[in-house]
């Protein structure tokens, strides 16, 4: 396993902290996962061990009932978001505003309610998928 030096954090950050981008998913096998929430896609071990770069309130990375909870294996296709800002996809799948990274076009799953009632504590729109 290749870990980053310093102790904490993943990602890169800028002078202020924040993520410029998630972490690529290091592999495409079955342990692939996509954030319930925002539709990030990573490994469970990336989203363990950093969390969802877009919903850091989920405390994903201080508990690992949080990954299970916010996080699902079940999803459809993957696209690379290196300019969210200007991608009409990203408009379209309302994740403009996300930190680039590679999002899943689909989840067939709700978050769970009390991650659902996490966003509202934190302020935080959560789009249920759309349905079929
Ligand atoms: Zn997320």
């Amino acid at each position: 396993m290749r870990r980053g030096g310093g102790g904490g954090g993943g990602g890169m950050m800028d002078d202020e902290g924040r993520v410029e981008h998630a972490q690529i998913p290091n592999s495409f096998g079955h342990e692939l996962r996509a954030c319930l929430r925002c539709r990030l896609v990573k490994t469970y071990d990336q989203f363990r061990e950093n969390g969802c770069e877009n919903c850091p309130f989920l405390d994903m990375d201080k508990d690992r009932d949080n990954v299970v909870g916010c996080t699902t294996a079940n999803f459809t296709g993957i696209i690379s978001l290196m300019d969210p800002n200007r991608s009409w996809a990203a408009r379209w799948l309302r994740i403009g505003r996300f930190i680039p990274g590679c999002y899943t076009l689909a989840v067939s799953e709700e978050l769970p309610e009390e991650y659902q009632g996490m966003c509202q504590d934190n302020d935080v729109q959560y789009h249920p998928p759309r349905r079929a």
